[in-house]
């Protein structure tokens, strides 16, 4: 970035900021609809739906779209608001979501839509207003890789709800319906991209974008996550080392499951020892950073205590990446985070990473949990073994 004599506007919160904002075909564009707002996933004991009737008070799903509203304001009013472009995003057309979905799974959700409030699998709801809004996340995350694939601007941002990692090609799993990175993959794909890699941090296995690409070498699928396993016949696929792909696709899903509580130090660790080694192999035309804020130290979610130093770390080591390799493209695609304001926080801190601000913009208001790293980087060492014996990309790595 140049820089510059002026300073984006002061907040609560703010530090200096180091440079002034781009201009317009370098901002980052963010890809938005408040539509996306009216999926209402219910109430319960946390996000089973379930009421048992001695709670006065049962819990918001942690899916909701008050973790969004911050997420929107935080960007339109925080520190790093000028170095963002506003775009509104459309809703995707039933045909567009065959070329990840099979038509008949999009049937299936049309017949539930159709029949009211449904759950489709544990502590995920397809209520009404549901539908629309996840054709409007699949809609705008399309929306946002256009904006790359026709030359209008490097960096985009799809802020999509409800998420979509989860679901794969014939089903709905944990809270998602649409796959939205998957099919910007494969958008990607069909305008002449042959190779796309996708790095996912969200805290829970990316199970349904791995399975989408499962077979084929043209998408290179990498998550890091928190090491949970199969939660149930809706996520089949656990996260494991030894789940590497198929056929053509053998060695080209690369799965990092970190113990509890790795912390920054540990996810760097595991950025810098496996995740950089892995691209700089494969060569990506294109980056998609899928992006969750669960793995952050106080979601109710997950328990790999990153904070805001550590998501701004991962944001400046993925724009490395695509300044390395992919003319600095990255679509970024939101998915998890369900800490209402923490999250907003923390996404404030990753987006200021890919922008490769050299100070931070703003604050942490809350991290203090100490780290347990040592434990992290031995596993991360490990996983590194085991991708030297089994994925003939990386024997030497
Ligand atoms: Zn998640």
């Amino acid at each position: 970035m140049d820089p510059g004599t002026s300073s984006p506007p002061s907040a609560a919160g703010a530090t200096q900021a180091e440079g002034s904002p781009p201009q317009s075909g370098d901002k980052l564009a963010v890809f938005w609809n408040e539509g996306m707002l009216a999926h209402d996933a219910g109430r319960g004991v946390f996000d089973s739906g379930r009421d048992p009737g001695f709670l006065d008070v049962l819990d918001q799903h942690p899916e909701n779209a008050d973790r969004v509203r911050n997420m929107v304001s935080i960007l339109r009013r925080g520190p790093i608001a000028p170095f963002l472009s506003w775009h509104s995003g459309s809703p995707a057309h039933a045909t567009e979501l065959h070329s990840f979905h099979s038509a008949e799974y999009i049937e299936e959700l049309v017949q539930a839509n159709a029949a009211g409030a449904t759950k489709l699998c544990e502590g995920t709801f397809l209520n009404p207003g549901s539908w629309g809004a996840a054709l409007l996340a699949a809609g705008t995350t399309l929306d946002a890789m256009r904006h790359i694939l026709d030359g209008q601007g490097n960096l985009a941002y799809a802020l999509v709800r409800p998420p979509g990692h989860h679901a794969q090609p014939d089903r709905a799993d944990g809270y998602c319906f649409l796959n939205n990175a998957g099919l910007a993959v494969q958008l990607a794909l069909d305008s002449g991209r042959t190779k796309v890699a996708v790095v996912d941090i969200d805290v829970h296995y990316g199970n349904g974008t791995a399975e989408g690409f499962y077979h084929t070498d043209n998408v290179l699928t990498i998550s890091l996550h928190m090491w949970h396993g199969s939660w149930g016949p809706s996520h089949p696929r656990s996260g494991a080392v030894d789940e590497i792909g198929e056929g053509k696709g053998l060695g080209y899903n690369l799965n990092i499951p970190l113990p509890n509580g790795s912390g920054d130090a540990g996810y760097e660790y595991a950025m810098d020892r496996l995740v950089v080694p892995a691209i700089d192999k494969f060569q990506p035309q294109l980056l998609v950073f899928v992006i969750g804020q669960d793995s952050s130290a106080f979601d109710p979610n997950g328990r790999q205590c990153l904070t805001m130093d550590g998501y701004r770390k991962i944001g400046k080591i993925m724009r490395s990446m695509a300044n390395r390799h992919c003319n600095g493209q990255i679509l970024i695609v939101q998915e998890g985070g369900y800490h209402i304001s923490y999250s907003a926080y923390c996404l404030h801190a990753t987006l200021e990473g890919v922008l490769d601000l050299q100070a931070p913009l703003l604050d942490d208001p809350i991290a203090y949990y100490p780290e347990d790293e040592k434990y992290t980087m031995k596993v991360v060492d490990m996983i590194k073994n085991c991708w030297n014996e089994s994925v003939p990309l990386l024997k030497d790595i």
